[in-house]
């Protein structure tokens, strides 16, 4: 057996200084799928931590930004090997800390080794020479890229690895230097991760780790005058108080915000439809992850001809799933985050049983579910996507019937709830679903198919509205958002 498997990890403060081990600091990590189990311990960064880590960054900008944007490329590709060589550690790791099936840690894995090779072809790209730009005769043009400064990465628990790694090495090898906060349930994979990033030759004070509370790492973050942007994936709430906290700032440049938040996704099917394919991509899309994903489908539209059967088949689906321990491969869904978690999705579980909107349940087996953070599938009749009070971050679907000639009320619905993530349409008339992809007002539309595909370079993720400010990650303009730009007249 790997040691991997039942090591004990230790995470703290990578500030490119030593750091001094405290062992009254130290916190428990434990799996959220038996929580009788250890997996190691944290010890999290204090505000002094914070802000030193800021000066630390703030020093290694000038000769980070100056250094050739090939060295910086080449380091986010060794990264890349290294992740690939460690990808059984880091998927384990991603299973035993965060709860993930060992087939999502996989894909996240992957997904990060995606961002760090595509985010390095890209800088050569855009960062390595200056564009000539047309102007009049006795003048040449040009435009330069380059670093904006320090940069804070605060990135979520969902995607602890993909996400973490991507935020940071878009904002170092455009040549910014980053305090990096992971979130507060998987910092010992993102210490694993920034390990690897200083032994694919990273210098330490290019970026440092601040694994902690969000509220105390994060408020120092955004409010100290060196920090010229934010890069987050969050909250819509969280996303807010750093924007607030930012612009509240005196003597501090004007910041850049870059946020990916909140989703309440969508999707509309029409009586063309088949259902088989319907119900196997409702419940990849609403329960993958357990769900825990900003992509995850919570409100399914079905025209009324067809509900019944759609919900007939989905009812038979759902008990099939296997809920279970996240590294057993006959697995479907595994636990959600943490005790807070599962009781804010109970408390909406109790609120709609109470209210008789129960359609269908999977079912949870004591033996195997006892001693973690378990949630078992659900899905609830609601009248429309306008009565949904919050996102419910966990594997719980709604299910709206609509009536064909109330079509465009459906869609202004979703368009006016504000949160444009992802969205899905099923049919087989295609000016259907041409209408409906062209009037939804989202980030990401899938036709056909399940919502929570994204692959970096292919279908860039990103929101608008409540959903987030773009670019899209894993996509063309992203670099774009963390680099300046600079001009260059010369009279010849
Ligand atoms: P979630 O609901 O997904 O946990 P949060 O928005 O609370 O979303 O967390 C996302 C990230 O934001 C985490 O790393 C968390 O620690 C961090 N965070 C939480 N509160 C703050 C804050 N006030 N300022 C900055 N970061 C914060």
């Amino acid at each position: 057996m790997n040691d991997f498997m039942d090591r004990d990890y230790h995470a703290k403060p990578l500030l490119g200084v030593e750091v001094n081990d405290d062992d009254a600091q130290r916190q428990r990590v434990t799996s959220p799928y038996d929580r009788r189990q250890v997996v190691g311990s944290v010890q999290w960064a204090t505000r002094a931590q914070a802000e030193q880590a800021v000066e630390i960054a703030w020093q290694a900008f000038p000769r980070w930004s100056e250094t050739p944007v090939e060295e910086r490329a080449a380091i986010l590709e060794r990264h890349a090997d290294l992740m690939e060589t460690h990808l059984a550690e880091l998927m384990t790791l991603c299973s035993r800390e965060g709860g993930k099936l060992l087939t999502d840690g996989v894909d996240e894995i992957r997904e990060a080794v995606d961002f760090c090779r595509y985010y390095a072809a890209r800088s050569r790209e855009l960062f390595a020479e200056p564009t000539s730009l047309p102007g009049p005769t006795g003048e040449s043009n040009e435009l330069m890229l380059g670093g904006k400064g320090v940069f804070a990465a605060i990135s979520p628990w969902n995607f602890p690895v993909a996400i973490f790694t991507g935020q940071l090495v878009a904002a170092a090898v455009a040549g910014n230097t980053v305090v990096a906060k992971p979130a507060e349930q998987t910092s010992l994979v993102a210490n694993r991760v920034i390990e690897l990033l200083f032994e694919a030759g990273m210098p330490r004070d290019v970026v440092q780790l601040l694994p902690g509370d969000g509220p105390t790492v994060g408020s120092v973050l955004s409010s100290d005058p060196r920090i010229t942007g934010v890069v987050f994936t969050g909250s819509t709430a969280t996303a807010q108080i750093i924007n607030r906290a930012l612009a509240a700032r005196e003597n501090a440049p004007l910041p850049t915000l870059i946020a990916e938040t909140g989703g309440m996704n969508a999707m509309i099917v029409d009586s063309t439809a088949l259902p088989e394919q319907v119900v196997a991509d409702v419940v990849h899309s609403a329960f993958q992850s357990a769900g825990q994903r900003c992509s995850a489908l919570r409100v399914l539209y079905l025209q009324d001809d067809i509900a019944d059967r759609v919900i007939e088949i989905l009812r038979g689906a759902m008990a099939e799933l296997r809920i279970g321990d996240p590294r057993d491969l006959g697995t479907d869904v595994g636990p959600v985050i943490d005790e807070e978690a599962r009781e804010g999705l109970l408390a909406h579980v109790e609120k709609m049983k109470a209210e008789g909107r129960l359609l269908a349940e999977a079912q949870l087996d004591p033996a195997h579910t006892d001693n973690g953070t378990f949630v078992a599938p659900m899905a609830f009749r609601i009248d429309g996507i306008a009565s949904m009070e919050s996102e419910q971050f966990g594997p719980l679907l709604h299910i709206a019937r609509y009536r064909a000639d109330k079509l465009d009320e459906v869609i202004d619905a979703i368009n006016a709830k504000g949160f444009g993530l992802t969205f899905g349409v099923h049919s087989r008339n295609e000016s259907f679903t041409d209408y409906v992809a062209s009037r939804i007002r989202v980030g990401n539309v899938y036709v056909n198919r399940d919502i929570i595909g994204a692959v970096v370079g292919v279908q860039p993720f990103g929101g608008q509205g409540f959903s987030g400010t773009g670019p899209k990650a894993g996509g063309p303009h992203y670099l774009l958002r963390f680099a300046t730009e600079k001009t260059r007249t010369i009279n010849t």
